[in-house]
């Protein structure tokens, strides 16, 4: 059985409840935190440990940590990122719904090392049920001592307060995220200044995702050095996966860095092959905004070693052969997918979810939207391709938000390795038209 680290404590009956958290060992960071360890030397666990961001950028958890202005004399501000909305990506939501105290617990023990006295978690506004699950699990821990003034007769005092988002994805991009949580339209700013210098009412501010701040009591209970032992290379660790698509067991997954693609797709213990055994044709490894990888690219590289299941891995070969582990939302194709329709289908939600704010991105997800809808409904031209492969250029890197690349690279890689599949679908419009196409071959 794979090591757990985050769900360890997942199927324990009432787990949810604090009572029984605790008595599991929960809270035990924050008091070996609190009681034993300076803020800095918790940053320094988070450090050794290599704990990645695990929203989907990557980032090293502890290096965005020390970059946080501790010289200013502002208040600080943690600010755990759940407006988890990447089509594919549903793992923080089984986190917050089943472990609630271990967010709970990370957020407490994450804000004693940040010096932050009022913390806030994101949460997205379709996820109300879970909302309500994590102001329960706030009041308790309140109630508990856990939080509040004096924690622990510490002289430490913390408020943490769950927020509504109010439905758009958008909102997941960090600085829009704080626009929303001043009360304000969900507009991405311009970076820099990132958060850690000026954030939350201009004060330095951390933003991370769920995952992120549920690792940390593990590293602070069991050292950083610990952790860095799990996993492989730069990719430290345990990763949650969401998996989705053409497989037998669908789900949330707790896997160690490092699990190679075939050994996660295939054995019993994780996703158990392909559905009714078709063939796989692609797949997602990050989440929407990552590229595709057709079948021969899954399992081995271009070089034809083995791909695992680690940041470095999934990217081996940039955009021309590689993808992204990203938030880990997998989302696997058999044959009977039609790439064309996949890839429009992302469009129009990019899209729909543009904020508007610069020209590359409000027009383009507009225009590549408009023209793959053509091609798929089979009313496509010759230059549709060509004009798609345009647009997504000029919005790559031109935008003020990741937003805009996320829409430009799955249209992208969807041209690059499925470009016979849009062919198809401009020169034998009837086909596409009696829906009987989602194969390549003529
Ligand atoms: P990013 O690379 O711009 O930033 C990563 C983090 O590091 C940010 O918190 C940023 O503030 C910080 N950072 C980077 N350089 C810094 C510096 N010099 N000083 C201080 N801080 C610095 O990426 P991002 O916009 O945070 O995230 C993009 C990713 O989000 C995409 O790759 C996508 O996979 C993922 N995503 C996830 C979801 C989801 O639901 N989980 C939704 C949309 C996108
Ligand atoms: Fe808004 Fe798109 Fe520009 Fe991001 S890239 S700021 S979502 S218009």
């Amino acid at each position: 059985m794979a090591r757990k680290i985050l769900l360890e404590h997942a199927n324990i009956p009432g787990i949810k409840t604090y009572e029984v958290y605790r008595q599991n060992g929960g809270y035990r960071s924050v008091e070996k935190a609190i009681k034993s360890m300076t803020p800095d030397e918790v940053v320094e666990e988070v450090k050794t440990s290599g704990l990645r961001g695990r929203g989907g950028a990557g980032f090293p958890t502890g290096m965005k940590w020390s970059f946080i202005d501790k010289k200013s004399g502002k208040p600080r501000h943690l600010v755990c990122n759940a407006d988890e909305s990447e089509p594919g990506t549903f793992k923080d939501r089984f986190l917050m719904e089943y472990i609630p105290h271990l967010l709970i617990e990370g957020m407490i023990t994450s804000s004693y090392a940040l010096g932050c006295n009022l913390s806030y978690i994101y949460i997205r506004g379709e996820y109300m049920w879970v909302y309500r699950i994590l102001e329960n699990a706030i009041k308790e821990a309140y109630a508990a001592g856990w939080l509040g003034k004096n924690i622990l007769g510490s002289g430490y005092d913390l408020d943490l307060h769950v927020h509504c988002g109010a439905g758009a994805y958008i909102c997941g991009e960090e600085t829009a995220l704080i626009e929303s949580l001043e009360g304000k339209r969900g507009n991405p700013r311009i970076k820099p200044p990132f958060p850690a210098v000026s954030g939350l009412w201009a004060n330095p501010t951390v933003v991370n995702n769920v995952e992120s701040i549920a690792a940390v009591p593990w590293i602070v209970n069991n050292t950083g050095e610990e952790y860095a032992k799990i996993g492989i290379g730069r990719s430290t660790g345990t990763k949650l996966i969401s998996a989705s698509g053409h497989i037998k067991n669908p789900g949330v997954y707790e896997i160690e860095l490092g699990l190679s693609v075939d050994e996660f797709m295939n054995s019993d213990e994780y996703l158990g092959g392909m559905m009714d055994d078709r063939p796989l044709k692609a797949l997602v490894p990050g989440g929407s905004s990552v590229p595709i990888l057709p079948a021969h690219l899954i399992y081995k590289n271009a070089e034809g070693g083995d791909r695992l299941m680690s940041y470095e891995s999934l990217s081996e070969g940039g955009f021309q052969s590689g993808s992204m582990l990203g938030s880990g939302g997998f989302i696997v194709y058999n044959d009977t997918t039609c790439i064309v329709r996949n890839t429009w289908n992302f469009s129009r939600f990019y899209h729909h979810e543009s904020c508007g704010q610069c020209s590359p991105c409000r027009e383009g997800t507009g225009w590549m939207e408009k023209v793959l809808h053509r091609i798929e409904t089979g009313h496509g031209r010759e230059e549709d391709i060509e004009l798609l492969w345009d647009i997504q250029r000029k919005i790559e890197g031109n935008t003020i938000c990741p937003l805009g690349d996320a829409a430009a690279w799955p249209v992208a890689a969807a041209i690059r390795h499925f470009r016979e599949e849009f062919e198809y679908h401009v020169r034998f419009p009837e086909k596409v038209k009696n829906r009987d196409h989602f194969v390549a071959e003529p």
